[in-house]
């Protein structure tokens, strides 16, 4: 049985989807998506502090991997790389 992969929109790399954090969309803006259930379209990027910068500051990548466009990142998001500096 082949386990899902997607790939990190900070490097690039393709993961498996368990070693990924999953972003979702709310109103217009990107969360993260703790329990990775939520519906919809995700983004992914691995639990590295360089990929997570990157991806934060990646609007475009984003939207694209979302399918629409976002308005921006919802600040707690900040907080998912602090707790890793
Ligand atoms: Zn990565």
């Amino acid at each position: 049985m082949a386990e899902p992969v997607r790939t990190c929109l900070g490097c690039g790399k393709k993961k498996f989807k368990k070693n990924l954090l999953r972003f979702v969309l709310e109103g217009n803006e990107v969360v993260l998506d703790h329990e990775a259930i939520a519906l919809g379209r995700g983004a992914y990027c691995c639990l590295d502090k360089n990929c997570l910068r990157f991806f934060l500051r990646n609007k475009k990548k984003a939207s694209q991997a979302l399918r629409v466009e976002i308005a921006g990142f919802r600040v707690e998001l900040a907080s998912i790389f602090r707790s890793k500096e």
